[in-house]
């Protein structure tokens, strides 16, 4: 675990004058050495546009690309012509909405969303649904982080043309039962879309093991850089989704009347792609790939989880909000509150004394309101995080409920 933590430099900082205790990894997580190194050198040393150039270094750029492209797409067990880099998963779920949807979503269809869909997910289908005169339809969660299923059947109908779904909830740490709910969606002809953005990092996800057309995940939670993600689509989507943005790029042949397009996965990035991030993205799936064994790695954040929510049963004031069991086989983030202190206070005298946690609705407003669960607090678990993380946290606790 040491030689994981030493090679992080942001872990070997304090702040304010603390050790830093790291636990927003739900929302991003810190880079190590490596990614920074593969960065460095590729904008001092072998910077230059990719897909044009007829030089050295343009075509070593492509090939790096490329090599990206293929380097993620094996962290999936997916084809490299599946993999469509974008900005991340909001980028991805856009596209999708956007692209697939509006080619295929038509007045009076259904879309099956979950209760605790996260806004990237929720605003692009609502937006959507909106203009197409379709409907949203929410499969309900119950307050301990459950999904409800039985709901989730009954909903399924002749009209439902797509589900989607996150794999992991970003509010309280649920995995879903992911083939049942994708082989239901397949049963009355829907497809099925699902936002990886907290199982892949986790090395959760394997394409050839699961029933998906198209999923979404971010590069920046998994130690690579901000600014780059993947689109996963299956074979068959990639011939039924139009292409969302159109420019440079994914050009064929083009006039000034019309134009043709190449096929994914560059029809679908358009521009001049985050080539420098997709290298360090894939700089952080080969460290990942060679300093983890991510079945271990799930046991070890799901005994953090477990450490977390034992110690919050000895506080009176303080509630779990989530599937405690479950979380303590398989988690990797903790939500809570704390009776009688704003969520924000807490996580500001947390962050006060050196410890990082996200507070508030956790961008999924509307499962917040239906809940009254506008404060909780979330402490979220990555390859770095020790028994010692969680002990400051619960001391962090203590000591915010002594003074609030
Ligand atoms: N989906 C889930 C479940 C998330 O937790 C997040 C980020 O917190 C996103 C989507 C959006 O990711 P990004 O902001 O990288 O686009």
């Amino acid at each position: 675990m040491n030689a994981i933590r030493s090679d992080f430099p942001l872990l070997q900082t304090t702040l304010n004058e603390y050790p830093l205790v790291y636990l927003d990894n739900a929302a991003t997580t810190q880079k190590p050495k490596v990614v920074l190194d593969t960065l460095y050198q590729f904008y001092a040393q072998e910077y230059a546009s990719v897909g044009r150039g007829l030089y050295a270094l343009a075509e070593n750029a492509t090939a790096r690309y490329e090599a990206a492209r293929a380097t993620a797409a094996a962290f999936i067990g997916a084809q490299p012509q599946d993999i469509v880099f974008t900005s991340g998963s909001t980028h991805g779920m856009n596209m999708l909405a956007h692209g697939w949807g509006n080619a295929h979503i038509k007045a009076g269809d259904e879309i099956i969303l979950a209760e605790w869909e996260h806004h990237s997910t929720l605003l692009p289908w609502q937006h959507l649904a909106a203009e197409k005169k379709a409907k949203i339809v929410y499969i309900p969660v119950f307050p301990d982080g459950a999904l409800d299923y039985a709901s989730y059947e009954e909903l399924l109908n002749a009209r439902t043309k797509v589900v989607v779904i996150s794999h992991v909830s970003n509010v309280f740490g649920t995995t879903i039962a992911i083939e049942r709910i994708a082989q239901q969606a397949k049963a009355v002809g829907a497809h099925f879309f699902l936002d990886a953005a907290q199982s892949v990092p986790h090395g959760m996800v394997n394409v050839q093991d699961i029933t998906v057309d198209a999923l979404v995940f971010s590069g920046h939670k998994m130690c690579g850089p901000t600014g780059i993600g993947v689109l996963y689509l299956n074979g068959a989507l990639q011939k039924s989704m139009p292409a969302y943005h159109l420019g440079g790029g994914m050009v064929y042949e083009a006039s000034f009347t019309s134009s043709s397009w190449r096929p994914a996965p560059h029809r679908f990035e358009a521009g001049t792609p985050p080539f420098v991030q997709a290298i360090g993205l894939a700089a952080a799936m080969t460290y990942l790939t060679q300093k983890v064994n991510f079945k271990q790695m799930r046991a070890q954040e799901a005994e953090l989880c477990s450490r977390l929510i034992k110690g919050l049963a000895l506080m009176p004031r303080a509630q779990v909000h989530g599937p405690r069991t479950q979380l303590q086989q398989q988690g990797h983030l903790v939500s809570f509150s704390l009776s009688g202190v704003p969520a924000h206070d807490a996580a500001a005298l947390l962050g006060a004394h050196g410890i990082c946690v996200r507070a508030g609705n956790l961008c999924a407003q509307p499962l917040a309101k239906k809940l009254g669960l506008e404060g909780l607090i979330r402490a979220s678990f990555y390859i770095y995080n020790t028994a010692d993380d969680v002990d400051l946290l619960l001391q962090g606790i203590e000591e915010v409920l002594r003074v609030l």
